[in-house]
């Protein structure tokens, strides 16, 4: 693999819970030992149920979140000591994408404030500099010509026009890497493709690295190089996206997939892409393997008494499952 710009090891985040304020409940475990890295140039997608913790890993890597324990490293950086000037450095490398374009717009500023503020924020002076700029990064996100859209306010454009607007603050400082998270889930079926399509060019273009977050996994073929599947706060498996996806070897990504597959009409209207049964509260998460209460192949007196680790069942592909264990 080429050079990594991003290391996570044995990453934790948790959040303390309180009750009246005053009595702790316990941990919401939302990250809980994730391991990974991300190449330079590559883009991956993080993939699991609403609530497995992809949101809140997504925040960590920001900076929005401190992570509880482990390590996390960007272009060989650590980043849990980061002073205020470096992190605010940091920022400038990482953009970020939204689930919500209208939410994540300040409703009183038009596409050009919107625009300038980072720039200002992060030292570009010239005024005829961050001009120039901004133009280029509308036309790269297909809002052209320029002069159309720098007077617009947020309820002005349609939802994926919104979208491109947060696409290309995102790129406005020129960053090494792109999170997005669930770019497309709050935007019209007509425009998904269109938004996906683009945010895949600018990163081959740019050369960027891509961290794509979603819940859908039939979306991220065309999409991501690498696909991480998680479950509980952890990653249960990884693989490239095509070898993954026509060999799941993890119970749950066959899950899953069989449920996106589903040709039945009747379930059309049903999210099609969960297995049976309840994620776990991750407030307090099953003991051993947490996917075994809804696990059709659970082994009693193993996968509810000890976590797998990672076993190495096809090449170049990890699954956290006791079912490996023979195979190895
Ligand atoms: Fe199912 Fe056990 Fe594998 Fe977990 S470890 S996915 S419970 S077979």
């Amino acid at each position: 693999m080429s050079t990594p710009l991003l290391v996570a090891r044995g990453l934790h985040t948790w959040f303390e819970v309180r009750r009246w304020g005053f009595f702790r409940v316990g941990f919401v475990r939302a990250v809980d030992g994730v391991d990974f890295s991300l190449a330079k140039g590559e883009a991956v997608a993080f993939v699991g149920e609403s609530g497995c913790g992809k949101s809140s890993l997504a925040r960590t890597l920001l900076g929005l979140h401190l992570p509880t324990d482990g390590d996390v490293s960007f272009d060989g950086q650590d980043m849990r000591n980061l002073s205020k000037a470096e992190l605010h450095a940091y920022r400038a490398k990482v953009g970020y994408v939204q689930q919500d374009p209208y939410g994540a717009l300040p409703p009183f500023m038009d596409v050009r404030r919107i625009l300038t503020e980072p720039l200002i924020v992060h030292g570009v002076k010239d005024a005829a500099e961050r001009d120039r700029r901004i133009r280029e990064v509308l036309e790269e996100v297909r809002l052209s010509p320029a002069d159309d859209f720098l007077p617009k306010f947020p309820h002005q454009l349609s939802g994926g026009q919104q979208q491109r607007v947060v696409i290309a603050r995102a790129l406005i400082l020129e960053p090494e890497m792109i999170i997005a998270d669930e770019p497309v889930s709050m935007l019209d079926a007509s425009v998904r493709v269109e938004i996906l399509n683009l945010l895949r060019n600018i990163q081959i273009n740019r050369g960027l690295s891509l961290a794509f977050i979603t819940h859908d996994l039939s979306t991220v073929r065309h999409y991501a190089e690498r696909i991480f599947v998680m479950y509980a706060g952890r990653i249960v498996e990884t693989a490239p996206v095509e070898e993954l996806l026509d060999h799941p070897q993890h119970p749950y990504t066959q899950a899953l997939l069989a449920a996106i597959a589903d040709p039945d009409p009747d379930n059309a209207d049903h999210q099609r892409d969960v297995p049976v049964g309840e994620a776990p509260s991750l407030l307090n998460p099953p003991a051993g393997c947490r996917f075994h209460p809804r696990c059709p192949q659970a082994m009693g007196g193993l996968c509810d008494v000890e976590l797998p680790p990672d076993f190495e069942p096809r090449p170049g592909h990890l699954s956290a499952c006791w079912l490996h264990r023979e195979q190895e």
